[in-house]
């Protein structure tokens, strides 16, 4: 394919070799055309057919030796600011595509076509840093996956040949038997996770905007995890503004107060306290959750919304690091925004905006 291009290519150079060639040579021969025809008239030259003989090899001799030269001149010239450019160009885009994202064009920083061809070479290589960018994330996350998979299943084998041994205690099974139960929802839950961001990122979720009561979803969500809280000692706090009213995606808004909410419960300690406030703000319902929990340390809270991020890196809390990630796209996706006010030791406060549904949409969209 690649030979093929190339073979087209200098077909290609030739052609205009030969036709530059003949062109220059047209326009030559009309010169001396005219030109002997003015001498000729001017002066009153009679040619002899000898002469005529002469001038006409001299003129086709001279013809021939300038049409030359002008394509020499031409060729070096295109060699040079044209050829040599689009060569540069042409192999840094074979690089690019056998797969090496690293490459980078050096620029001419010449004048004349050379400087038009530095725009070309700054674009391509924005679009080759863009692309490495694109690979490196497909990499990591490739990666990441395959150590979020493998870590569980792990668990599920090791737990699984257990169960196998003669003689255990009813006690034991259990415990081995919950094991595996454990991490087969850690599983599903990592493949519900990736299929859901996955279809977020490739904008293969639309929001479906309706009208509803926020503090009755929140409310609604928060019961959810009632067996958590009670089971952890965990105090839970509610401070709910009655009718505040969005105009949202209900679903994908559930996604994000439940992993709110189960990241609060997860990251305090048994006994600990959290709440949640509804607020609203000017045009803006604002939700606020927070924990008494072990806090985000700066720098722990500039990479938590990154796919696949978790603080605790001994993993020792249940988690994927996908949870936030989710919640970012999501408020994305219906044009809110997000922030975090944590302190290590103290908890951490999640600030949700939404834009409240305009009074006058209850008579156009009830
Ligand atoms: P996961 O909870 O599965 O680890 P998330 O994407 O939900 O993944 O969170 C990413 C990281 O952000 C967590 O690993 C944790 O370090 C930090 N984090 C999120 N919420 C809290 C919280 N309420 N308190 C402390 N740290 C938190």
């Amino acid at each position: 394919m690649i030979r093929d291009a190339k073979g087209r290519r200098i077909l290609l150079i030739l052609r205009r070799y030969i036709v530059f060639f003949l062109l220059i040579a047209f326009v030559i021969t009309c010169c001396m055309e005219l030109f002997l025809l003015t001498i000729q008239r001017t002066l009153g030259i009679r040619y002899t057919e000898e002469n005529i003989r002469m001038a006409a090899i001299l003129t086709f001799g001279n013809v021939v030796l300038l049409s030359v030269l002008c394509t020499v001149i031409d060729a070096v010239r295109r060699r040079y600011m044209v050829e040599r450019p689009v060569n540069r160009i042409v192999q840094g885009a074979e690089k690019l595509m056998q797969g090496d994202f690293s490459v980078r064009i050096e620029p001419f920083h010449g004048i004349d076509s050379e400087a038009e061809f530095d725009t070309i070479i700054d674009y391509f290589n924005r679009m080759a840093e863009e692309l490495s960018g694109v690979e490196t994330l497909r990499t990591d996350f490739i990666a990441n996956v395959s150590h979020e998979l493998k870590t569980p299943l792990a668990v599920i084998q090791n737990y699984g040949t257990m169960l196998q041994s003669p003689g255990l205690t009813e006690a034991q099974r259990m415990e081995y038997a919950r094991a595996i139960t454990e991490q087969s929802h850690r599983l599903a839950d990592l493949i519900t996770n990736i299929l859901k961001l996955n279809r977020l990122e490739n904008q293969q979720i639309y929001p479906v905007a309706k009208r509803y009561n926020l503090g009755e979803q929140l409310a609604g969500c928060l019961l959810n995890f009632e067996s958590t809280w009670e089971k952890k000692g965990i105090d839970i706090e509610t401070d709910i503004e009655e009718e505040v009213i969005v105009r949202s995606d209900e679903e994908l808004l559930s996604l994000v107060w439940s992993n709110l909410f189960s990241n609060a419960l997860k990251f305090t300690e048994d006994g600990g306290t959290v709440s949640v406030e509804l607020k609203s703000e000017g045009d803006y319902a604002a939700v606020r959750v927070s924990d008494t929990g072990c806090g985000i340390s700066p720098d722990t809270g500039k990479h938590i919304f990154e796919k696949f991020y978790q603080g605790d890196t001994s993993h020792a809390t249940q988690g994927n690091g996908l949870g936030l990630a989710l919640v970012k796209r999501v408020v994305d996706i219906v044009g809110g925004n997000i922030s975090v006010e944590s302190e290590v030791g103290k908890g951490s406060t999640f600030i949700v905006r939404i834009r409240r549904a305009a009074d006058g949409d209850i008579q156009k969209n009830p």
